[in-house]
């Protein structure tokens, strides 16, 4: 939608097929239904999010940044306000009023958008060698004349800009079918993983997470390690699931270690749970001391409601092999030493993601190598274009992977209607 916006804003006559009953499907359930439309932070801010092939975005972002983005919406009509973290949201606080404002900014700029109307092929040819204008213009041999719907239209067109995600949450139409115009156009497509995704996952080694589902665990702090190397720490919120584990530090985490869990090997992963990070081992040890002391003749698995979660209890005990009967003061030192090692690495053994299916992005997509950057044409392929998830860029959350579509949008929209008429020669 922002790559026809800009298309039509720059003069071009667009039209926007879309596969789905109803345009922005993924658009509605983005930030739980209220859209994190973008972050309101400073270039540096943004660039420290993004996750995966961050310089790609430089020239494409500085052409139309999150304030572009903001100062936009806000002129088509949407007010926005900014939360913790900088995430930016519309007031209304509805997805839908972000692709209502989407429709109406295209309806302005007179872009036809036709539903049902699902792609099945890039309309590819070769080009011209003796065409003039292709010396010195460009090193691709082919060219992209439009498209093939599945319905067996034809569409021709002087420029193709292919948006259609990655293959996150397929309900919502991000079937991977952009990645699979880019291979036969050529391209390359990095292996692709869910990414910003739960982990499956185990308490110590053998206690299933299931004991402790929909229980949340506010400002704790993480640790993933791989044996001795850490592979990623963060602050904040946790939750169980029947299956692993879930929440936003969670996710955050799945960024950087998709890969390592997903490479095929059955290797597990190690993660430890701070549950009390304000507390050095000292502070802690002391206040368990006076807890035990205070409680001297209550049973542990009542004693402990004064430091735990009330579900968390049970298995804190397990895993410091405590009796849960046992009073205050039949706690050994060795106990108590457990029980603190427990309290502040708190055991969970990862041993995969959650599919794509339920991954808030898609690790990998087209080669951003054989993509210009300032344009998003391919280097292969004249008047083919990339934008969005397709992509191989991808950012935490926060509102940074929708800018990423938003930036990659415009300059696909803008250099896709500059460029328009000096195709039809080749
Ligand atoms: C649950 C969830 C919550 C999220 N929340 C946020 C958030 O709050 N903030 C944020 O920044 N990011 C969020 N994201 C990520 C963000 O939604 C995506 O990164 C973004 O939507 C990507 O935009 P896109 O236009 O590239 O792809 P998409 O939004 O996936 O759109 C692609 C479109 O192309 C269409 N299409 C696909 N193939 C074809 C075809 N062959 N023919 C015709 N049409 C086709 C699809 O139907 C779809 O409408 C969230 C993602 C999920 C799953």
């Amino acid at each position: 939608m922002m790559a026809a916006i800009q298309a039509a804003e720059y003069g071009a006559q667009v039209i926007l097929l879309e596969k789905n009953e109803k345009l922005g499907k993924k658009l509605y359930i983005t930030g739980k239904g209220r859209c994190n439309v973008t972050n309101a932070c400073d270039r540096q801010g943004f660039f420290d999010h993004v996750v995966r092939n961050p310089r790609f975005l430089y020239s494409s972002y500085d052409a139309f940044s999150n304030w572009d983005m903001m100062s936009f919406l806000e002129k088509e009509g949407l007010v926005l306000k900014t939360e913790r973290g900088d995430r930016v949201f519309p007031f209304s606080d509805k997805a839908s009023d972000v692709t209502k404002t989407l429709q109406t900014a295209m309806e302005r700029r007179k872009v036809r958008w036709v539903l049902h109307s699902e792609v099945k092929e890039l309309l590819l040819d070769e080009v011209n060698p003796d065409s003039p204008e292709k010396k010195g213009k460009t090193q691709a041999s082919m060219i992209c004349r439009g498209v093939i719907l599945s319905d067996g239209r034809r569409i021709e067109a002087d420029s193709v800009i292919v948006a259609a995600g990655g293959l996150s949450y397929p309900s919502t139409g991000s079937t991977g079918d952009g990645c699979r115009f880019a291979e036969e156009a050529g391209h390359t497509v990095s292996a692709i993983y869910p990414s910003l995704v739960p982990f499956e996952a185990e308490i110590g080694k053998r206690i299933p997470c299931a004991a402790l589902q929909g229980l949340a665990l506010k400002n704790v702090g993480i640790e993933i390690r791989d044996g001795g190397k850490r592979l990623a720490e963060d602050f904040g919120e946790l939750l169980f699931t029947h299956f692993g584990v879930s929440g936003p530090v969670i996710l955050t985490a799945s960024s950087l270690i998709t890969e390592r869990l997903n490479d095929g090997s059955g290797k597990k992963l190690e993660l430890r749970i701070d549950l009390k990070p304000a507390l050095t081992e000292e502070q802690l040890d002391a206040r368990l001391q006076r807890e035990l002391a205070a409680g001297a003749n209550r049973q542990m698995k009542n004693l402990a409601g004064s430091l735990y979660p009330s579900s968390l209890i049970p298995v804190i005990l397990q895993l410091a092999d405590i009796s849960p009967e046992k009073c205050g003061r039949e706690v050994t030192r060795e106990e108590r030493a457990r029980l603190l090692s427990v309290t502040k690495a708190f055991p969970v053994t990862l041993s995969g993601t959650r599919g794509l299916s339920e991954a808030i992005i898609t690790r990998g997509g087209v080669s951003v190598r054989e993509i210009n950057p300032k344009t998003m044409e391919s280097k292969l392929v004249h008047g083919l274009y990339f934008a969005g998830e397709v992509l191989d860029v991808d950012a935490f959350t926060g509102g940074f992977n929708l800018q990423i579509a938003w930036s990659t949008g415009a300059a696909a929209g803008r250099s896709a209607a500059l460029a328009e008429s000096s195709y039809s020669q080749l």
